[in-house]
């Protein structure tokens, strides 16, 4: 693997963890320059990680590298990548607030905020709540997703993809944000979604500018920087 691709998906860890999205369970991979190759965090992985703390697997699911076990749904990974060679990071977590939006009735989750607006295209919700445990329901999910960003697991969480770990750390990021501010707004009283043609411009602006992806990374550093300092 590409060692500042590593780098970078370590960082993302560390700052996903620092969130509060993958403690306990979730995991990134990302697309290695080898054809038909990922790599991904390994199960049970803590807030200290290391180069060893990822795992080598190919497309038909197999471990090639890597000490401890890859996480259980990996098979999420490995259909997101095979099925979008657009996609090359893949992020899964059990997110608080996006998931509420599985489990109520009336209100479907969308861009309610400007940030949200990268998530315009639409935000699918794959019905099975059970562990992504095998290719089938790999498959099953990635045709959920089908062109989107992300898709939501009934019950479960939510995959977040992007075409760099930088684009697919903000997108988790600015996801669970946007879900967040929702679940406010709903507390006040009827949610005021953005209508569909102001997000598709907003976020459309958005993405072009690639702002809000930068902005995200730079925070990603910022932790970094502040681990590493505290670290004798
Ligand atoms: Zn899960």
């Amino acid at each position: 693997m590409n060692e500042s691709v590593l780098d970078k998906t370590i960082k993302a860890w560390q700052f996903l963890y620092t969130q509060g999205f993958i403690e306990g369970f979730g995991h990134i991979s990302v697309r290695s320059e080898i054809p038909h190759q990922f790599l991904i965090s390994r199960h049970s992985l803590g807030l200290k990680v290391s180069a060893e703390d990822f795992v080598i697997m190919d497309f038909k699911g197999k471990k090639l590298h890597g000490v401890g076990d890859a996480p259980g749904e990996f098979p999420i990974h490995l259909e997101v990548l095979a099925a979008r060679p657009d996609v090359n990071c893949v992020i899964h977590y059990h997110g608080m607030y996006s998931t509420a939006f599985t489990t109520t009735t009336g209100q479907s989750l969308k861009p309610i905020h400007l940030m949200g607006t990268l998530f315009h295209a639409g935000i699918p919700t794959y019905p099975d709540p059970k562990l992504v445990s095998d290719r089938t329901r790999g498959a099953a999910l990635a045709k959920a997703l089908g062109q989107a960003r992300a898709v939501l697991m009934c019950a479960h969480g939510a995959t977040i993809t992007g075409s760099s770990v930088e684009e697919a750390v903000a997108g988790a990021f600015l996801f669970e944000e946007n879900a967040h501010r929702a679940c406010l707004s709903a507390t006040l009283g009827q949610p005021v979604w953005l209508a569909d043609d102001v997000a598709q411009q907003a976020g459309l602006e958005l993405i072009a500018s690639r702002g809000p992806f930068r902005r995200v990374w730079s925070m990603v550093e910022e932790l970094d920087a502040q681990i590493k300092s505290q670290t004798p």
